[in-house]
Formats: C-alpha cells, structure tokens, sequence
C-alpha cells in the first residue's frame, strides 16, 4: 500500500491492478489521496453546476434494457411522444429560467430515423440559438444511422450540421459479459467506442459515465473505467466521468441488491485517482442524494452536474431527488469550495464567491 500511495500523491498514472487494490483502501485515506488528486487537475477549489433540462421526447424503445425502468414495456409510465411544439415549449421555458443546455433524448423508437433527429436538433437550435444541446447517447446515434442505412460518420456529421453542440457519452457498463445480460439489444462496447471516436472526429465533446451495482465484478469496474482512460488518451473529448448507481427499483432486475453510500464513495475516489486525464468527477446528486454528492465533492468529485430542471429516467425509478439554484449554491459552499453556474464546456458564466 505504502508504494502505491507514494505513486498516488506523487501524481503518477496507476494501473488496473492497483486500482482494483484500491477497493481494499480504508474509506479515508482513499478520499484524501483522491482529493489530493481533484487539487491537481481544479486547483482553484472551486465547483461548478449547470441550469439544463432533459427532454425525454419519448421512452419508446426496441432496446428494452432489463436496468431501465423508462422504457414504455417497463410498465411503469405508458409509451408517449412529444410533439415539436411540446419539445420547444419546455426548451422555452428552459431559457426562461435562466438555463443554457437541453438535454435531448430518448428511447430507440423504431420509427425514428436521423431526419427525426436532425429535425429536432434543427427546430430547437433555430428558435432558441443561444442553447447549447448536449443531446442524444451513443446508443441514439448508433440507431439514428441504423435506421438510415447510412453510417455513423454520417450521422454525426449531420447532426453537427444540424446544430447538435455535444453528446452525453452514456455508457451503461463498459463490460461485454455484463452489457449481453443487462442490455443486449443495446450498441455493446465496441459499438460505443465507436460512438465516441466518431464524435472526436467531428470535433465534438462529451463525457462518460458508468452504471455501476448490476452485477459487475470489481475487477470489470477497473474494466469500465480503462476504456474511458484509453479513449481519453486518444481523443482527449470526455469533459467530465460520471458514476451512478444502479436504481433497481420498476426495472426487470428489481431483485439486485442496490449499492451504498460507501461504495458510490470508493468509485467516485478510484475514478478520480484512476482517470488522470478526465478534469472533472462529477457528484451524482441525483442518484446519490445531496448529502452523499456533498461529500464526494471531498473525495474526489470536482462539479455537481445540472440543476435539472426536469428528468424523467431516473424518476420512473421512484427516486425523486430534486434541487435548486439556491441549494447548489449551499451545498457547495458548505462543502469548502466555491460554486459558479457554469456552460457545457465547463467554463464559468456566474461565480458566486
Ligand atoms: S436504457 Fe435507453 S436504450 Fe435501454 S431501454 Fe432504456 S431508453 Fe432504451
């Protein structure tokens, strides 16, 4: 352990073994190392949030994960499309409250083909040009094109023509042997990544996040976060690496025992420590709770996302985690760093020193 440490606080890349070894760390000398880290990459303490919106157009989905309590067939919520009009009343009331980003998604609807998409990303960027959208998944993408007949190249370019900004880089679990039993009609690694370097080719940012707590081992959690890492080290496009828990409940896999607090707090760390070229860990308030993203901002998570003013997939869940402006603003204060609203790009709009 005594070598591993030096290597950690001397601020050198560490491997997949001795990240797996971190898992056996006692919790706080894990969450000073990783923060001793988070000061390397944000030295200037400070953490940002965002005021976004997710617009789940639909949760029609030919994928039909077993983690997913969104889609349609899950029972929870019955099947609906938004219409263009209802899509740009909520961006409109988005930027009336002072948000900046859309997030555009939903299910992999059967009938949806990139001209559905691109004229979304098109209607909304017309009338609301000041909004960035960070809009789609790799998953979305990937059947856009599908759909299409045309590839992947293709679709992104236009989508970007289109007026997309960037993509969530949603990536479930980065493991083959979990992904064919959770989501096997679902893009697998591979498809993913190719996702990813396709968007890097067409100058386009995005993040990464992971789902952990469905059966993965941990070694396949150091797994997930090595295809980030290596991704990251040739594209250089992952803004931000966001871990969630798995939420079991209104799912196919509701037998799963959920992860803990102190488990999201070891993944939040290791990520930290592991990916040295991903600035920022962001805190999962919204799977988490405040409180436990509060305190992951000491152990290694350097933003709190967005403010959400609406979300859908995690809700159907039955977590029904909401915050503010305001709370942020606390959360992070009281955490010891200094919160800003921030853009996509992670670049100050408003400090609240
Ligand atoms: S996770 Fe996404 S792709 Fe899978 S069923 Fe839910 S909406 Fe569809």
């Amino acid at each position: 352990m005594d070598e591993l440490k030096e290597k950690i606080y001397a601020g050198k890349r560490i491997n997949a073994q001795e990240a797996l070894a971190l898992f056996s760390w006692d919790i706080l000398d894990l969450g000073m190392a990783a923060d001793f880290r988070t000061r390397l990459l944000v030295p200037d303490g400070k953490v940002g949030f965002i005021i976004d919106r997710i617009v789940n157009f639909t949760n029609v989905c030919e994928a039909e994960c077993n983690f997913c309590a969104f889609h349609a067939r899950a029972g929870q919520i019955e099947p609906y499309e938004l219409t263009l009009g209802e899509i740009l009343q909520k961006v409109e009331e988005l930027v009336k409250s002072g948000g900046t980003q859309v997030m555009l998604q939903g299910g992999l609807h059967p009938r949806h083909s990139l001209e559905t998409y691109a004229g979304m990303t098109r209607a909304v960027k017309e009338r609301f040009p000041e909004v960035t959208l960070h809009s789609f998944s790799p998953a979305e993408l990937a059947h856009a094109a599908r759909r299409s007949g045309v590839s992947v190249d293709q679709a992104v370019a236009t989508l970007k023509d289109a007026g997309l900004d960037s993509v969530p880089g949603a990536s479930d679990i980065l493991v083959e042997r979990v992904r064919r039993l959770v989501s096997p009609r679902k893009i697998g690694v591979s498809g993913w990544v190719d996702v990813m370097e396709s968007l890097h080719r067409h100058k386009m940012k995005s993040s990464a996040t992971m789902t952990y707590g469905m059966g993965e081992t941990l070694p396949e959690r150091v797994e997930h976060l090595g295809v980030i890492r290596d991704l990251q080290d040739r594209t250089g496009m992952i803004r931000a690496f966001i871990p969630w828990s798995f939420s079991p409940a209104n799912t196919r896999m509701e037998d799963v025992v959920p992860a803990t607090g102190m488990d999201y707090l070891r993944i939040v760390a290791i990520a930290r420590i592991f990916l040295d070229n991903v600035r920022h860990i962001q805190a999962g308030w919204l799977t988490e709770g405040m409180k436990l993203a509060q305190i992951a901002l000491t152990m290694g998570a350097s933003d709190m996302g967005g403010v959400l003013t609406e979300e859908v997939v995690v809700g159907a869940t039955g977590v029904k985690t909401r915050t503010s402006v305001d709370e942020m603003i606390d959360v992070i204060r009281d955490a010891g760093r200094i919160p800003f609203q921030r853009d996509s790009d992670y670049q100050p709009i408003r400090l609240f020193a």
